[in-house]
């Protein structure tokens, strides 16, 4: 009888998940009985750390042929709900049929959210760079700025959040409002921040080098303050100032997708379901990974960021794991003690670090070297090629950046 490995989410953990158990499927030579199945809306891949970019050309490819290649079948809908008693799951197919899908093991990859606080005027007036039709949205939103008066609130961006998303939204943003509004116009970009620095969970080390960045790229930076309210023309700050604009881009970090809300034991504050050493979710048969699991990268305390690098790592050892499990190969422990940051700062260049404490080892354009490198290359998926596919997609595959 055939077995059934269902995978919510093509994104880089549910790619990296499929493709991982269905080389893990080819080892034990059971190709014959255990089935790969991804779930998600369409087989594309969307690069969300680059949404904040004005060009969005290349920014969703096609894995199609990727998943026809290594053998995985693609089911165009998204999970409404997991029933794990009964290892089954209710899926609203985008031609608009509800379908209940078995499985004998069921991979969480479904991502995360951009945060909403219920802020007035955050869901009507606000733009974001979470998921690629919101990017695109901002796109039309800031050519069309070029049709409106010249006005101090269309000339003006605010970003909401200073922190690694906000940061690179900012810095794109004088050059992109000049593409648009001509050199002549008054532009203004303002950064708020609510904690009293830019970068909060970045730390103290690459502040200084962020502030100098930002400030050359002629981004302002108000910290200490929080967004309260926003409407077509402005944004209120909690210190009572009102800054005329017509475009807030609201960065304030992201949350779990709600369908780890389904899963039994406790969320962290992200709402992410803590995964065991092999990235099983309390749930039997379930594995949880990237944005959506809380995982220990070390033995030193430190646990996975809801990051791109670390989703492609987690998304290889949950999928090998899904199938190990089925076919009897070793379950492989997850760990990815090496951690870096990329942060992209505009014309200035890139901010690259290394440690959970980011030691600032590249700057300027070595770092943006580097931040092309893993932007154009690293984070996309891998040639439509069963062999060379797999070659990279073992559970011990490291990435290596600079
Ligand atoms: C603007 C921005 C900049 C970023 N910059 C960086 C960076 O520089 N470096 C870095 O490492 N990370 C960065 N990140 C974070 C990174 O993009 C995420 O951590 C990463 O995408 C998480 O991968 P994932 O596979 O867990 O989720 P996602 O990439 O979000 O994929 C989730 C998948 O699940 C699907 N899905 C959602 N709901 C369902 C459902 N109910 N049923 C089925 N499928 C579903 C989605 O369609 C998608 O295919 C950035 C994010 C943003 C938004």
């Amino acid at each position: 009888m055939t077995q059934d490995i269902v995978i919510a989410g093509s994104g880089f953990a549910g790619m990296w998940a499929a493709i991982s158990a269905a080389r893990a499927i080819a080892l034990a030579d059971r190709e014959a009985d255990v089935r790969v199945t991804i779930v998600s809306p369409s087989p594309n891949l969307a690069i969300r750390p680059r949404l904040y970019e004005a060009n969005l050309d290349d920014m969703n490819p096609d894995i199609a042929p990727l998943l026809a290649a290594v053998g995985v079948r693609h089911v165009a809908g998204v999970i409404e709900s997991i029933d794990a008693e009964w290892r089954r799951l209710i899926v609203a197919g985008t031609d608009g049929v509800r379908t209940v899908m078995s499985y004998d093991k069921f991979v969480l990859a479904a991502g995360s959210q951009l945060f909403q606080p219920p802020i007035p005027g955050l869901a009507d007036h606000a733009f974001n760079v979470d998921q690629f039709a919101e990017a695109r949205r901002l796109g039309a939103h800031l050519e069309s700025l070029a049709d409106r008066r010249d006005t101090t609130a269309r000339n003006t961006v605010v970003i909401a959040g200073g922190g690694f998303t906000g940061i690179e939204t900012a810095a794109e943003m004088p050059e992109r409002l000049r593409a648009i509004l001509g050199d002549q116009a008054a532009i203004r970009v303002v950064v708020v921040e609510q904690a009293p620095h830019i970068g909060p969970d970045l730390g103290a080390n690459p502040r200084p080098v962020i502030e100098e960045a930002l400030a050359e790229c002629g981004v302002e930076i108000i910290t200490g303050a929080a967004v309260t309210a926003i409407d077509a023309d402005s944004v209120t700050l909690s210190s009572g100032e009102r800054i005329a604009t017509s475009t807030v881009i609201w960065t304030a970090g992201a949350r779990a997708n709600p369908l780890a809300a389904q899963l039994a034991g406790e969320k962290d504050r992200f709402g992410r379901v803590a995964g065991d050493a092999y990235l099983r979710a309390p749930d039997g048969d379930i594995f949880v990974t990237g944005d959506v699991v809380r995982a220990a990268t070390d033995d030193a305390g430190n646990v996975a960021a809801m990051s791109c690098q670390h989703a492609m790592s987690l998304g290889r050892v949950a999928g090998h794991n899904a199938a190990a499990e089925l076919v009897g190969l070793p379950l492989h422990p997850y760990s990815q003690p090496r951690y870096v940051t990329c942060l992209d700062i505009g014309p200035w260049g890139a901010l690259f670090t290394e440690g959970w404490d980011r030691e600032v080892r590249l700057t300027r354009e070595t770092g943006k070297a580097v931040k092309r490198e893993i932007n154009t290359r690293w984070i996309y998926p891998p040639a439509a090629d069963r062999d060379a596919a797999f070659a990279i997609a073992a559970p011990d595959h490291v990435i290596v950046a600079a």
